[in-house]
Order: structure tokens, then sequence, then C-alpha cells
């Protein structure tokens, strides 16, 4: 077989995975991210002044269906059982999310059963629309417009910066609306949070003697030759943004330090416009086997706008003309030899951490597969 000098781009789920894989195959690898840790956007830390473990990009927390994922990742570190149970505050109340029974009894005032809580927002819900064409349309079609105002309207104007108008129906489709008392917020049987954060994770599937971390160091800045690269990067960053920018929305964090316990849970939205944040993540009840050893408490309240050139891209905007410009990135990805794009923004995706892991081991799948048939990655 012949062996390679790879180069990865990105200390993500995806590079790493990648990273690993390779290297277990026999070939040296360079792991390159420009950032002074591994993890990617799923990086988590000590806080420094009150040594809570904290997510440095945002809340994260593992649920999967995939069988796959679950044992890869828990080959790498220890994760305890959490479930996601998120809390809203819409005009001055408290709700819990995702909209279900509780939510509909305390929101209408009323003590209905799942039969009566059904019939009652189908006669909510707007039937003069038919195929709903847009966020909004497929809201009012399926909540009516009290739970629609309360609950998502304002909060998705923050969220993306338009209209919900302006936004896919698509997007509405996937958020679940119970009629019982669960209010776990994913419905997958796997769920969990990393003992040691997803940082300690990534730095162990890392942990190879063929793979060598760069960490500070951008690929723009790296000179070498290699066999092939892997980019986790940002595609249009890659070609020099040369066909445009793919639009990102960024978050801005502004951190709350106090004693004791904030806001009682780990994350509160915000679901009125008035209020310019969408939500409070409290990082110590992100991990409740140790937030009573911590006497303080350390949340992010949340701010979501447009990303400018220098900002963090988080999440993809994907309007219909981005997702023009991502084709037409693509096609000229298909004329570059010797490199491959992955993740969430090699492929300009919103992609939750076990289909990040999924797709990394399908592309070491394929990566298997060429090689075993002689032909190039
Ligand atoms: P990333 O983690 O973004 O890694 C890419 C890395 O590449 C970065 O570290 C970057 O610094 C580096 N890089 C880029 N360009 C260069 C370059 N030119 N040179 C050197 N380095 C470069 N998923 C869940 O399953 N559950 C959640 O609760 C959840 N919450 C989320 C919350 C937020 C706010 C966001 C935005 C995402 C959330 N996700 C969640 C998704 C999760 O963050 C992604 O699945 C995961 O980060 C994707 O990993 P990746 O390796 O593809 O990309």
């Amino acid at each position: 077989m012949l062996l390679m000098r790879v180069c990865i781009v990105g200390a993500g789920f995806s590079g790493a995975i990648i990273a690993r894989h390779l290297a277990q195959k026999g070939h040296e690898v360079v792991l390159l991210d420009e950032r002074p840790h591994a993890g990617g956007n799923c990086h988590t830390e000590r806080d420094a002044a009150t040594g809570i473990m904290v997510h440095r990009y945002g809340p994260h927390i593992f649920h999967t269906a995939d069988q796959r994922a679950w044992d890869y990742i828990n080959q790498f570190g220890k994760f305890r059982p959490y479930v996601n149970r998120v809390k809203a505050i819409s005009q001055g109340r408290v709700y819990t999310l995702p909209v279900n029974l509780l939510t509909i009894n305390q929101f209408f005032g009323k003590t209905l059963s799942p039969k009566e809580a059904r019939t009652f927002i189908e006669s909510k819900a707007d039937k003069s629309i038919k195929n709903p064409q847009n966020f909004e349309e497929q809201a009012l079609s399926m909540i009516g417009p009290d739970l629609y105002r309360a609950f998502f309207h304002g909060y998705t104007c923050k969220q993306w910066g338009m209209e919900p108008t302006e936004l896919p129906a698509s997007i509405l489709k996937r958020l679940p609306l119970r009629f019982n008392y669960d209010d776990n917020y994913f419905n997958h049987p796997y769920q969990g949070m990393p003992e040691d954060g997803y940082t300690a994770i990534i730095e162990n599937i890392l942990k190879h003697d063929r793979i060598e971390v760069r960490l500070g160091t951008s690929f723009e800045a790296v000179a070498e030759e290699f066999d092939h690269v892997f980019y986790t990067g940002p595609i249009d960053r890659y070609f020099g943004f040369r066909l445009g920018r793919l639009g990102y929305r960024t978050l801005d964090f502004e951190r709350i330090e106090d004693e004791g316990d904030y806001q009682g849970t780990a994350v509160i939205n915000y679901c009125d416009q008035s209020v310019p944040f969408t939500r409070i993540s409290e990082h110590k009840h992100f991990a409740p086997w140790e937030a009573d050893k911590f006497s303080r408490t350390v949340c992010f309240r949340e701010y979501s706008r447009l990303a400018g050139e220098q900002d963090i891209p988080y999440y993809p905007i994907r309007q219909v003309h981005e997702k023009r410009m991502l084709e037409s990135y693509i096609e000229l990805a298909r004329t570059e030899k010797k490199i491959s794009f992955l993740g969430r923004l090699g492929t300009y995706r919103y992609l939750d951490m076990d289909v990040t892991i999924s797709e990394a081991l399908a592309a070491c799948d394929r990566i298997d597969q060429l090689v075993a048939a002689g032909e190039a990655i």
C-alpha cells in the first residue's frame, strides 16, 4: 500500500476522525488548526475564574440514534447521562420547550388532556394554508397564531435576522410539537455529556504517534507539499472567496458571573423580540454531577448577528443565492486535485455532532475503498 503524508485542516470532530483513521492505516498526518486549542466549535474548557467547564462556542449536547457514531465517541471518553430540558421566557412568563402539553396548558390557562389538546390546537391551526411556502405559513398551519407569536416569531427573527416569511418551511418541520408532558428536547435514544468535556475527547482521538498536531497554525501559512489535504475549514475561504462569500450567522457571548445559581437550569430561550439576546446558558448545569462543587456560576448571554469578514462563522444561512454559490464552489472543488472538503464549514451545512461523526466515518470507509481499489483519493 502506498503510504502518504497528509494534511488535515481543522481539529474539530471531522478533522480528528479522518486524522486518526489515516494514522492507524500507517499514513503520516499533520493536523493544523488556527485556534490555540483542539475541539473545533465543540471546544470546552475550564473557566479560569471559577473552574466550571464552559462550552466556549455555545452549548453542545450530544444526542443520536446512530449506533456507530455513539460507539465511536464512547471509545474516547466517558459520557454521563444528560437530558436537554429547555425553558422559554415569553411575554414575561416561563414555559417549557419543545411545545408540549404543559406549555399548551400553561399558555392557554387550561388543563387539557392529550386528546383535548390535539383537538384544541387543530382548532387554532390556520386551515386555509394548504401548501406552506415559508416558515411562518408552516407554523401557522401547524399551531396557529398564538403559539407561533409567543415562541417562534421573535426568536426566529433574532436568530436569523430576517422575518420567518423569508425562511424555508422545512426548518419548522423538524420542530417537535408534543401532546404529552415529555419535555426532553431530543427524541434520540442516546443523549449525554462528556464527563471531561468535548475537547478531551477530541484530544484523545488525536493521540497517535503518526499524528502531528500544530495548533495556532492556519493552512494559508503552511508552504509544505502534501500528498493529500482534507480541508474542514470554509470552502469559500479555501478558494480566496473568488466566487463571493457564503453567508453565516455569528454569535456574541456576554459573560455573566454570579454567586450560586443564576437561572436554575442550563438553557433559557428568550422568545420576545424586545429582548435583544436569544438565550442564556448556565454552564455548571451542563455538568450536574459536579455543579455543587462550585460556589460561583458562569453564564453566557447569546446574541446572534450576520457574520462579518472577521467573525467566527456559526450557522450557514443557506438562502437560495448562497446555495447557488455553494454549487459553483463545489464545481470548482471538483477541478482541484489532492483535496477533499468535509465537515460543517467544508460543505456549508449545519451538522449536529453525531452527523459530523457519521459523515467523517463514512469518508474513512470511502478512503479505504479507494485505496483497496488502487485509486487516488
Ligand atoms: P468545526 O468544529 O467548526 O471545526 C473546524 C475547525 O477548522 C475549527 O477549529 C477552525 O478553527 C479550523 N479551521 C478552519 N479554517 C482553517 C484554516 N484555514 N486553517 C486552520 N484551521 C482552520 N451539535 C450537536 O450535536 N449538539 C449541539 O447541542 C450542538 N450545538 C451547537 C451550537 C452552536 C452554537 C453551533 C454553531 C453548533 C452546534 N452543534 C451542535 C454542531 C457542532 O458544533 C458541529 O457538529 C461540529 O462543530 C462540526 O465539527 P467540524 O469538525 O465539522 O467543524
